[in-house]
């Protein structure tokens, strides 16, 4: 069997979200909505199943969705893109950065990635016999320490993950930082993976693409998420924009992996990518309206709340409850006796880059308002 696979631990997205079914607890940990996401979506989805689209789509995704995401870049990013050679529908971001990362790397290639880190990128990176380069944000506020991340360059580099806005911090990197970036992949001649999941859900600065920036082009491979744009996680629906001799080669990966993706499921997102600005803006203020709550709430039980400008998440300093207790141990214990689940923040680093910091834990915001609420009082009545 191959022995990274059987080294890996199950999630801990699924671990947390089990602990608190089996304990009845409020889930704040795996990051998903609680509500429906647009009615309308999920009307065209079930109108076109009875319409006839239940065979393979497009290896490269419909028309009509590649169309829809060449304008959302013009949109949002101000980027042109050719809808036929620059766009690739995939089975959600997670196949995304999957075919993504096949179409980089070679064995001994170095990859350079920011801790903390969304828990799919290093078991690809490494199952493709690629050398991960880490690089931790600095706490409170989430700094890029630049001359580390200099430093993590070589020769040898042929990518970066970005991910920006950022799961676990709710960072949103700034034009300062990505320009920063981009001297470094023009310097060593690399390409970066742009994992832009949340590019809708910012809470003050609007995202920038690292795509936009100069001689950025044609070294960016940028991926957006139908789940977190629409609130629909289920449907895993994600989409990638590349120059054409990158994505020719990414189609390749997408082909050997899944193929296809729910014709369905696309035309539904296709229409959605398409609607009026005040549906985007509204999504992100109703978002940065909750993180407001939980933020405050959080608060008022005693957590320090480290920064968040952007995602679904916020990051909170346990040691005033914890009693000594590490984050793991802190946050199953939160879930089993005051019936709140959350993520310890210790599984976005890897142990290969020195002791993970153990006295936070992830909060997911992405939650209705009195859930939030009852989330605060029931902590507040357990500390
Ligand atoms: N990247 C990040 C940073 C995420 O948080 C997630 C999941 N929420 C994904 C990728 C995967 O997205 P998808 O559900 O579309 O596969
Ligand atoms: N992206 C979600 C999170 O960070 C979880 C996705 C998953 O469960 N694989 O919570």
């Amino acid at each position: 069997l191959n022995p990274l696979l059987e080294a890996q631990p199950t999630t801990i997205f699924t671990v947390m979200s089990a602990l608190a079914r089996q304990h009845e607890a409020i889930n704040l940990g795996q990051g998903f909505p609680d509500t429906e996401g647009p009615h309308d979506m999920v009307q065209k989805a079930a109108d076109a199943l009875l319409d006839g689209q239940n065979q393979y789509a497009p290896l490269t995704g419909l028309p009509e969705l590649r169309q829809a995401v060449a304008e959302s870049n013009a949109r949002f990013q101000g980027l042109n893109i050719n809808p036929d050679s620059e766009v690739i529908v995939t089975s959600g971001a997670t196949e995304a950065l999957a075919a993504s990362l096949m179409a980089l790397l070679e064995p001994g290639d170095e990859v350079v990635l920011i801790e903390p880190l969304y828990d799919t990128y290093l078991p690809i990176i490494r199952q493709l016999g690629a050398e991960p380069r880490l690089v931790r944000l600095q706490q409170p506020d989430w700094t890029l320490p630049q001359d580390a991340l200099a430093k993590a360059f070589s020769a040898r580099t042929k990518a970066m993950v970005l991910n920006s806005p950022m799961n676990p911090t709710g960072k949103v990197f700034t034009r300062d930082e990505l320009t920063f970036i981009a001297s470094l992949l023009r310097h060593y001649n690399a390409y970066a993976v742009c994992d832009e999941v949340y590019e809708h859900l910012t809470f003050g600065a609007p995202h920038i693409s690292l795509m936009t920036l100069p001689d950025m082009r044609e070294r960016c491979i940028r991926i957006g998420s139908a789940g977190k744009s629409f609130s629909l996680t289920g449907w895993k629906v994600g989409y990638i924009t590349a120059p054409a001799p990158l994505a020719g080669v990414i189609a390749k990966a997408h082909q050997n992996l899944v193929f296809a993706t729910a014709p369905n499921l696309q035309r539904a997102v296709a229409f959605g990518l398409r609607k009026d600005t005040t549906y985007f803006a509204t999504l992100a203020a109703d978002m940065a309206h909750k993180r407001d709550i939980l933020s405050e709430g959080l608060r008022s039980v005693g957590l320090e709340v480290l920064p968040c400008h952007g995602s679904y998440f916020v990051m909170a300093d346990i040691a005033p409850l914890a009693a000594g207790k590490d984050d793991v141990a802190f946050a199953h214990q939160l879930t089993i006796e005051a019936g709140v689940a959350t993520i310890p923040a210790s599984a976005f680093y890897d142990s290969s880059n020195g002791t993970p910091p153990r006295h936070l834990l992830r909060f997911a915001f992405c939650k209705q308002e009195h859930i939030l609420r009852e989330a605060i009082a029931r902590i507040a009545a357990w500390a």
